[in-house]
């Protein structure tokens, strides 16, 4: 069966006053099965928010996807017309973002928006959205849901906030939640139970989950598989366990070796991947985490290595495991 979610060899650019139109993202891909979360981790500039745009055609002008596929629940994505791509970002995904005081209208009350979310995506009329916003607000765990309804976004905490757009998301019961970095913007508690209350929407809705965070720690609590990003391409596709016990791409195992703490307390201090993620403009030819490689041998700086299946759901982009891709003609 198909993935509900199939990302394949994105590739995203923006006008460049140089070259034309500079690739931004080039070679990212992504599997989501039914029912299955998965994680996508990178640092920032790794192309995860693109990612999650292009899934629903939102890439900002003058930014366009100039290649690859996305395919949701078996539609064409990048070929669809508006009333499938209406339907593909209803029914088929909801969709979270980092910042919810952001995404919601200051100046509009809870209710109408949560409202509005519901009769955008579905046939119901005032009064049945008006009861389904209830229900929603109810469900993401807010308490009172009649006075937060009322309310209007500044009065809420940014935990509350991130509750409303979930609520959001799911009006059109879709089958797919993507949530992008939907914990950045909390505090360590709301955090949790953000993450507590996705599992048990995930379960108890039976919804696929697409979880994008730069935390990798973050992400393995929560997923199945992971995907990993660097400089705008897939670099390592693995089931969690397996990525957290036996990471094969050298970026993995930088992304976890910055998990573990050095010392303890208030004190504690995390140690970051050493260098920095390159713009896409100096990309060169070869690997894109060559500058930063301790194994880069000369051939990594010559081309680019293949995204290769080590084993079934197990890739990496990597020479020490891999083969060169073929050139582009
Ligand atoms: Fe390092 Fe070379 Fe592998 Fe790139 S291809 S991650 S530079 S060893």
């Amino acid at each position: 069966m198909r993935p509900i979610v199939e990302v394949v060899n994105l590739a995203v650019a923006f006008p460049d006053s140089t070259r034309g139109w500079r690739r931004v993202v080039d070679g990212v891909t992504v599997a989501l099965e039914e029912g299955e979360a998965m994680g996508v981790v990178g640092e920032s500039g790794c192309g995860k928010t693109l990612t999650v745009l292009a899934l629903l055609r939102l890439i900002p002008e003058p930014g366009r996807i100039v290649g690859g596929s996305v395919r949701i629940g078996g539609e064409d994505v990048l070929a669809a017309e508006e009333r499938r791509l209406c339907w593909v970002r209803g029914a088929m995904v909801g969709l979270i973002f980092q910042e919810p005081a952001q995404a919601l209208n200051p100046v509009r009350s809870v209710a109408s928006q949560v409202v509005e979310a519901a009769r955008l995506h579905g046939e119901v009329s005032v009064s049945q959205a008006h009861a389904l916003a209830r229900r929603l607000l109810a469900e993401v765990g807010l308490e009172d849901p009649d006075r937060i309804a009322r309310s209007y976004p500044h009065q809420l905490s940014g935990g509350q906030r991130q509750r409303v757009l979930l609520a959001s998301a799911l009006a059109a019961d879709p089958r797919v939640l993507v949530a992008d970095e939907p914990t950045s913007a909390l505090d360590t508690v709301s955090q949790q139970r953000m993450v507590e209350l996705l599992q048990r929407l995930r379960e108890s809705r039976r919804l696929s989950l697409l979880f994008v965070s730069h935390d990798l720690s973050l992400v393995g609590r929560i997923v199945d598989r992971i995907t990993v990003l660097y400089a705008g391409e897939t670099v390592e596709v693995a089931g969690r366990e397996t990525l957290l016990a036996d990471p094969k791409h050298p970026y993995t195992r930088a992304l976890l070796e910055t998990r573990v703490a050095i010392g303890d307390g208030p004190d504690a201090r995390f140690p970051t991947v050493p260098g920095r993620v390159p713009r896409s403009r100096d990309w060169g030819r070869g690997c894109r985490f060559a500058p930063r490689c301790p194994y880069a041998l000369r051939q990594c700086r010559e081309a680019r290595p293949a995204l290769t299946v080590l084993e079934r759901g197990r890739t990496v982009r990597c020479f020490l495991l891999g083969d060169a891709e073929e050139p582009v003609a």
